[in-house]
Formats: C-alpha cells, sequence, structure tokens
C-alpha cells in the first residue's frame, strides 16, 4: 500500500493536468533571455504580488540568498526571528553566500516585537555592523506553520522604513497565510521590498520558487543567480508548471488547512503527545513527543505502519498536509499513532 507521507509538502507531484502544461510549454533560453514560458510565470508572479518584477529559482533557498546578497554587503547584520528558515535550514548560507552576520531575536509565533527589532538595529558607528535587512518568514515553519498578522507585519515594516532597513519576506508558504487568512498575497507582500515564495511545496510543481521585488534589484538578483550556478536555459518546461499552479492550486491549499486541523484534534487526545491548541493554524502539525518511547521510535513505528512524518527538533514531530494525502491518511495517521502509543 502507498505510504501516507505526512513528511513534508514537497513531497507532492504534479498532476497530469500540469505535466501537460509542462510537456507543451513554448520554450527559449533562459539565461539570454528568450524564454518565453519564464517570462511569462515571472510577470505573473510580480503581478500576484504587486511587484515590479520577479525572477525564477531553482528553490526557496536560493531565492532567499539570491535576496540578501542583493540587499546586502558583506559585513552587514541581517535581523531575523531566531527560529527562522535562513538560519537554521539553508546549510549556513547567509554566512557562505552573502558574508552576512545574524541577528536573531525571539518571536511570539514565530512573529518578533517590533520594539525588540527597532532596539536590535544598530546606530551607524563605523565600529559597528551595518542593520541592513530585515527578514520576516510567512507562513513561519518553526512556529509551526503560524500565520504572522498583518498588523505586526506593517509595524515592522513601520520601523524597518524610519530606520532604513529593506524587508525581505521569505514567503515560502505566502499563499498558504493568505487563503487561510483571507489576507490578499499583495497586501502581505506590501510589508517587505522583496518576497519569495515556493513554487514546490503546496502548489505541486517539481522544482522552483519566484522572487519579487523592484526591476533593479531583480537584475542584481540574476547575476547572483548566474553565479550561484543557478542559470538556466530551456526553464520554460518548469515554469510552464508554476503558471499552472498559480492558476490552478492556490485554492485548494484550503483543504490542506482543513486537514492539518482534523489531524490536530486528533493527535492531541492520544496518550503522551501534546499538541499546541492554537497550532495548526495552516498545514504545519507540530507535535511534542512525551511519550516514553520518544520520537524516533513513535516515528519509526509509525513508519512501519504506513505512516510518514519527520523530526523537526529533537522532542518534535512534524505532519504537513498537502494535495497528494487526504481524510483517508489522516485517519490511517491517527490509528497509527494511537496504536504504536499504546502499544498495540
Ligand atoms: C522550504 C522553505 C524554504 C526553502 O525552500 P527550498 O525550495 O526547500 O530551498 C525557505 N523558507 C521556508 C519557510 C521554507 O519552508
Amino acid at each position: 500500500m502507498r505510504p501516507s507521507d505526512f513528511r513534508s509538502d514537497t513531497v507532492t507531484r504534479p498532476t497530469p493536468e500540469m505535466l501537460r502544461a509542462m510537456v507543451e510549454a513554448e520554450v527559449g533560453d533562459d539565461l539570454l533571455g528568450d524564454d518565453p514560458t519564464v517570462k511569462r510565470l515571472e510577470a505573473l508572479s510580480a503581478e500576484r504580488l504587486g511587484k515590479e518584477a520577479a525572477v525564477f529559482l531553482v528553490s526557496g533557498t536560493m531565492a532567499n540568498q539570491a535576496s540578501v546578497a542583493a540587499w546586502c554587503r558583506p559585513g552587514d547584520e541581517v535581523i531575523l526571528e531566531e527560529g527562522s528558515h535562513p538560519i537554521h535550514f539553508e546549510a549556513g548560507a547567509l554566512a557562505r553566500i552573502a558574508g552576512v552576520q545574524i541577528r536573531p531575536i525571539p518571536g511570539r509565533r514565530g512573529a518578533m516585537d517590533p520594539v525588540d527589532v527597532e532596539r536590535a538595529i544598530r546606530p551607524d558607528k563605523t565600529w559597528h555592523s551595518r542593520s541592513s535587512l530585515l527578514v520576516v518568514e510567512q507562513t513561519h515553519l518553526g512556529a509551526g506553520g503560524a500565520i504572522l498578522p498583518l498588523v505586526n507585519l506593517q509595524a515592522l515594516r513601520e520601523v524597518a522604513t524610519r530606520k532604513r532597513l529593506r524587508v525581505h519576506m521569505d514567503g515560502a508558504r505566502l499563499f498558504n497565510a493568505s487563503i487561510a487568512s483571507g489576507v490578499p498575497p499583495r497586501d502581505f507582500a506590501a510589508c517587505a521590498d522583496s518576497v519569495t515564495f515556493s513554487l514546490s511545496k503546496g502548489l505541486c510543481c517539481p522544482v522552483g520558487a519566484m522572487l519579487c521585488g523592484p526591476a533593479d534589484f531583480i537584475s542584481d538578483a540574476r547575476r547572483i543567480r548566474k553565479a550561484m550556478g543557478g542559470g538556466w536555459r530551456q526553464a520554460g518546461y518548469l515554469a510552464a508548471a508554476g503558471i499552472y499552479a498559480l492558476e490552478h492550486m492556490v485554492e485548494r491549499l484550503a483543504e490542506d488547512h482543513v486537514l492539518a486541523k482534523r489531524l490536530a484534534a486528533g493527535l492531541v487526545r492520544l496518550p503522551g503527545l501534546e499538541v499546541d491548541p492554537k497550532g495548526a493554524e495552516t498545514n504545519v502539525v507540530f507535535v511534542r513527543v512525551r511519550h516514553p518511547m520518544g520520537p524516533d521510535r513513535f516515528l519509526k513505528e509509525l513508519e512501519e505502519r504506513g505512516v510518514r512524518a519527520n523530526a523537526y527538533t529533537l522532542d518534535v514531530v512534524r505532519f504537513v498536509t498537502h494535495r497528494d494525502v487526504g481524510p483517508e491518511d489522516a485517519e490511517r495517521a491517527l490509528r497509527a499513532a494511537e496504536e504504536t502509543l499504546r502499544g498495540r
């Protein structure tokens, strides 16, 4: 039997219709600037987020890093929430690629207090690093897919503007935030100078992410993308999946959120598991394993019962919902978790 795969929304496969759009794509040489499908995806993305321009990249990591490198000089300081993705899950790229140092700020469910951010901004002295960029994450993965409230983002934007910092939004799951909150993506995006979003997660594309922002910034990011080895050629085949995703895969994210809530409600009733009752705002469910068997054995036994989930931290296991799991997979996961925990 097919495993019920809750490890990540990155495991989603393209649908037959998406594959058809890819096969039929009109392509050119993107690096030479004449792939019409890539251009269409970039224009569509910029338009959806209310930005001037966009660039299509291999991954969310590459998009975030191209952005940081375009906004910052080596030695600059980037302010981020302490649990943010670029700090923990991008292989040290902030130090390796842009050569920046980080200033982590604690958050509440991923949201930084604007007062803390303002305090962290360094005065302009020759002995200090230059505080040049603030990074926000929407949804916030480390906070279990939490949605940063629009008012919080607006307040952060105000501080950044007043203090002359740029704002980058790691919006890997920006569309999840929009669908769950009813706030249009461009309203969230208006709180940042640049925004990335993933095509290869809940939107089901095989690969790809977008970086959107002002035209001159996007032009810098293209040069950095090339320097990172990310300049590509007939990328239109992949861009066609992105266009299909933006046109057909956004609204359905609501189903993933319903499923995550259902899973969270079931898991919270099981012995030895702790689930944040305010959690599961979008498509991520974080579960703290208090059961003496520990998270490793819990995951292994789930796997033996055909259910896959992932370790997030030492004692937190995550379940992520997406198009390729449905209500029957959630039931299977709950059954498997119950059997495992009750030693049956
Ligand atoms: C997945 C993710 C990324 C990076 O995307 P990749 O395509 O895996 O490199 C960045 N930020 C957040 C919040 C993510 O969840």
